[in-house]
């Protein structure tokens, strides 16, 4: 099974990326968790995407792009994968879909978390206050911004997945468990073709 998951920050992405990993037997490929792992290494990578992340900027396409592509290539992606965080703009999407088609896969679903955003940010900042190692883009400042950036840059890809007949949606505005089970209801139905007409 190969999905992604969309949703603004605090939609509960992760957690339910993490669920689908356990229920399915598939790898989270989740590129702010790749990215905060090369700036904890120190890797040049690392160096580049910092400033970027500690604005709540987007990092540039290539190198998320780039990232996705390595991962991908790798044994354990081949069972099948979910991706959380990541693509996150409509040239993102395309260079997944270059990535996956050379490799003659694509994608099952693409799972949008919708939420409302006035309660996001109370999630952020509780997250903020709660975690055992601070995200920088947890501040509120930042999370203001990473807001705006959803808004301009990712929000688009969830039409663009909906023009291709892929897009299936998700109330996120319930416990943990109800999310859950709303996606694996809308897992259990099948992804319409591109385009495809309504009857009647
Ligand atoms: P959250 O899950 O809270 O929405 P992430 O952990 O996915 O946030 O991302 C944290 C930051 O990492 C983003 O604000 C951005 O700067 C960077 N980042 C993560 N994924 C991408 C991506 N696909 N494209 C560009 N930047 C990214």
């Amino acid at each position: 099974m190969r999905l992604v998951l969309l949703g603004p920050p605090g939609a509960g992405k992760g957690t339910q990326a993490d669920r689908l990993v356990e229920r399915h037997g598939i790898v989270k490929l989740s590129t702010g968790d790749m990215l905060r792992a090369a700036i904890a290494g120190g890797t040049e990578l690392g160096r580049k995407a910092q400033p970027i992340m500690d604005r709540g900027d987007l990092v540039p396409d290539a190198l998320v792009i780039g990232i996705i592509g390595d991962r991908l290539a790798e044994p354990d992606a081949r069972r099948g994968f979910v991706l959380d965080g990541f693509p996150r703009t409509v040239a993102q999407a395309e260079g997944l879909a270059e990535l996956l088609e050379s490799r003659g896969l694509a994608l099952d679903a693409v799972i949008e978390i919708e939420v409302d955003e006035s309660a996001l940010l109370d999630r952020i900042q509780t997250r903020a206050r709660e975690s055992a190692v601070a995200r920088s883009d947890d501040d509120p400042e930042v999370a203001k911004r990473r807001f705006a950036v959803y808004r301009e840059q990712t929000a688009p890809v969830s039409g663009h997945y909906r023009a291709k007949g892929m897009l299936k949606t998700v109330d996120g505005m319930q416990s943990i468990e109800e999310v859950s089970a709303a996606i694996e209801r809308a897992l259990l139905v099948p992804t319409g073709a591109p385009n495809r007409p309504r009857n009647g």
